[in-house]
């Protein structure tokens, strides 16, 4: 099996306002390109796009292609369970979204503190068993963005998983926060194979700073930046797969090529990306990977990805750039429902949603100290 799959959580939409928004036509065509040029895992969960990612699978893949052409990996969102009813329901629901009998793989979805209910007051994990037991799984896993004592528990566990998938990326290699390197160390320590996610880090890492972008470029012209990214976790050993969470069919094309000429990096395009690390890391806001998993909890109805993604551009490209990510804000304001930063009571209910682990009410702060007194006069915190 080819080494790229198709991570499905971020396709591409009609209206970027709203998730479910899916257009399957581009969808279709990407999962032909994708097939044609001989890849075939494909990556969703229940949540993803509000639950039509599943369905999209289903459309584009399962109505189209024979089934032992493709393997497709899906998840228990241990996050929303807390009742052993669940479970039979929210499986047979996946099977029916994606008109599958079976899984290829399956993946306990974000084991980590703030999912336990999902996976310590309800046994997901023995009825995870029966299902693989019955059939109805081939490859049994988990995903986790929790830190690596953590997972090192858990494996230690529960020693019938057989790959973990990972957020691994050269920028939260060494970070403290998110331990990618110490999660890989530790999925090895257990002796099974690692499926990467966030790559490009929810997108980040294809739009790194100009001074870093020209690092890459002087280097090499011929090589994207994105592909600086893949090469770096598709030459680990022990890595099963790299998703590759494309929102276009051009960025379908670009990383179908660039795996297609794969190369590991070397000694010295290692050290250039230490130094590209170093650049991000003294430009970077917020580290916010845009994976939404925070906006449904919040009672006050703030996009907070899309806010943060404004005050990441706001940062990033200077203060000349104000005006143009000041008007996004104002147009984003004028939206009726959507709440504001200063609208933020601080509840922390994203909070323990974030797999990034950012400080959500805190950066909200900031968010309306940049923008809100510029534009609607507020004095600041
Ligand atoms: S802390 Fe603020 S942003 Fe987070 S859920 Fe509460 S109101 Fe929303
Ligand atoms: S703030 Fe955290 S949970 Fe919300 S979209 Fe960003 S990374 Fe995801």
């Amino acid at each position: 099996m080819k080494k790229m799959g198709f991570g499905m959580m971020r396709l591409p939409l009609k209206d970027n306002d709203d998730l479910t928004s899916i257009n399957q036509k581009e969808v279709n065509e990407m999962v032909d390109l994708f097939m044609k040029s001989g890849y075939t895992y494909f990556d969703t969960a229940y949540p993803y796009h509000e639950g039509r990612s599943e369905v999209a699978l289903r459309k584009a893949l399962v109505e189209r292609y024979p089934r032992d052409s493709y393997v497709v990996a899906d998840k228990l969102p241990l996050f929303l369970i807390n009742k052993e009813e669940q479970l039979e329901q929210i499986f047979n629901e996946q099977l029916e979204r994606t008109g599958l009998d079976y899984f290829d793989y399956y993946l306990m979805h974000n084991v980590s503190g703030f999912s336990e209910d999902g996976f310590i007051g309800v046994d997901s994990f023995k009825f995870v068993n029966e299902k693989k037991a019955e059939g109805k799984i081939k490859h049994l896993g988990l995903s986790s963005h929790a830190d690596a004592e953590y997972i090192d528990n858990i494996l230690s566990q529960h020693p019938e998983m057989e790959f973990i998938q990972l957020q691994l990326n050269y920028l939260d290699w060494k970070n403290e926060g998110i331990q990618s390197r110490k999660c890989y160390e530790v999925a090895r320590k257990h002796g099974i194979p690692v499926i990467v996610m966030e790559p490009l880090k929810g997108g980040f890492l294809a739009n790194v700073p100009d001074d870093a972008c020209k690092l890459m470029k002087d280097y090499n012209p011929d090589k994207s930046i994105v592909s600086w990214a893949m090469r770096y976790v598709t030459g680990l050993d022990d890595v099963m797969m790299v998703l590759s969470g494309v929102n276009t069919y051009k960025q379908m094309e670009e990383n179908i090529s660039d795996m297609e000429n794969f190369e590991a990096l070397s000694s010295e395009e290692l050290s250039i990306i230490d130094e590209v690390v170093g650049i991000i890391n003294s430009q970077i806001a917020v580290p916010c990977t845009k994976c939404n998993y925070c906006i449904a909890h919040c009672p006050k109805n703030i996009n907070i990805p899309k806010l943060f993604d404004m005050y990441n551009n706001e940062k990033i490209e200077n203060i000349e750039t104000f005006t143009a990510v000041g008007n996004a804000y104002v147009n984003y304001s004028r939206v009726e429902g959507n709440g504001i930063a200063s609208d933020c009571i601080e509840c922390g209910l994203c909070v323990k949603e974030c797999p990034q682990h950012i400080d959500i009410p805190t950066v909200m702060k900031d968010v309306k100290n940049t923008f809100e007194k510029e534009l609607y006069g507020f004095n600041g915190d």
